[in-house]
């Protein structure tokens, strides 16, 4: 399984999982096929480790925001920290943001009031989002439909009703090792009809590993799994589709 040119939308390296050999597999990254990655932080200081990331690898762009998970931790001085860490190209994106209603780890009127706040930000600084919906498809589009912003919907896990609708919208679709799972009825539904010029790849990682190396650390060389997947439901060539997908996500990031 040998592709390149693949843009990994979605990565979280700073995570500990990675504390062991992080600069190995950083380093071995661009020799696996490996075209760029998005590194998204989850609060302040994961978004300042996702910007040096972004300083000290070429591949590598940082998405700063504070995730539906971690705003009930934030200090005060959140937005204005945020705000000074927001510079393209090497942040490319205001994430990962969003809600998560299956975990609720912060209150949920706290989840919006920061998703509200950073979709606002990004706005203002013409950047796209990177949206988490976890069980809070209604508040989310809600959301999405009041502000319209650019972005992405990752590890998109609505119906394919819902992701029609954020494509009309101008967003994308980010699909990633769901789309390998057992149960993935629903992503692969999403695989299946979304434009070709609004699906990005992504992995989520050290999460979401693919069938079959499901329960594994994953890292960016794993999307293979995915687009193979996804090439198969849509009838089409795997690298090809992982060269539209770099194309769509370079268009959207502004990255070349
Ligand atoms: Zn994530």
């Amino acid at each position: 399984m040998m592709y390149d040119n693949i843009f990994d939308t979605h990565a979280h390296y700073n995570d500990r999982q990675f504390d062991d050999d992080r600069e190995t597999v950083l380093a071995e990254l661009p020799s696996a096929g490996i075209f760029r990655v998005i590194n998204c932080g989850t609060d302040i200081p994961t978004s300042r480790v996702s910007c040096e990331y972004a300083d000290k690898y070429d591949y590598i762009h940082a998405a700063c925001g504070v995730h539906p998970h971690d705003c009930g931790r934030e200090t005060a001085d959140w937005e204005a920290e945020l705000r000074k860490l927001l510079s393209p190209p090497k942040c490319a994106a205001v994430g990962e943001i969003g809600l998560d209603y299956h975990y609720d780890f912060s209150p949920r009127e706290m989840q919006k009031d920061f998703f509200e706040k950073q979709i606002m930000l990004a706005k203002e600084l013409d950047l796209p989002i990177i949206v988490h919906d976890r069980e809070a498809h209604a508040d989310t589009w809600e959301r999405l439909k009041k502000y319209a912003p650019k972005g992405v919907v990752h590890c998109f896990s609505g119906s394919a009703e819902m992701a029609m609708d954020v494509v009309k919208l101008g967003m994308y679709i980010g699909l990633g090792g769901a789309v390998t799972f057992k149960n993935a009825r629903k992503p692969l539904e999403v695989a299946e009809c979304v434009p070709e010029d609004r699906l990005l790849l992504e992995t989520d990682c050290p999460y979401m590993a693919p069938v079959p190396l499901r329960g594994r650390r994953c890292d960016s060389r794993l999307i293979p799994y995915a687009a193979e997947v996804i090439a198969g439901i849509r009838g089409c060539d795997p690298q090809a589709l992982i060269d539209r997908t770099t194309e769509n996500a370079k268009s959207l990031f502004k990255i070349r």
